[in-house]
């Protein structure tokens, strides 16, 4: 069996191949989503397939005061990805 890196995600705590979960770089200034898992540094991971690990309430315990801002984050890139445009152009 060939050997898969896991990581655990900070929200559910839950162990997934690193390929499966979208990797978070920590810098000084705060926190950057890094969706190709390659930038140099120290990093996190959620699943970015559960929403419930997006929440601020699930991502305060890891990020702290951060937590409303990558949270944002997080909708922002992973929310809109399919299904963006709920609501049709008006006229
Ligand atoms: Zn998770």
């Amino acid at each position: 069996m060939r050997h898969v890196p896991l990581r655990m995600c900070v929200a559910c705590r839950r162990r997934r191949p690193k390929g499966e979960l979208l990797r978070i770089l920590m810098t000084p200034e705060g926190f950057r989503l890094d969706p190709t898992g390659k930038l140099p540094g120290r990093g996190a991971y959620v699943c970015p397939d559960n929403p419930d690990c997006w929440a601020e309430k699930k991502l305060r315990r890891f990020a702290g005061a951060r937590a409303k801002a990558l949270s944002e984050a997080l909708w922002a890139h992973l929310g809109g990805k399919d299904g963006q445009s709920t609501h049709l152009p008006a006229g």
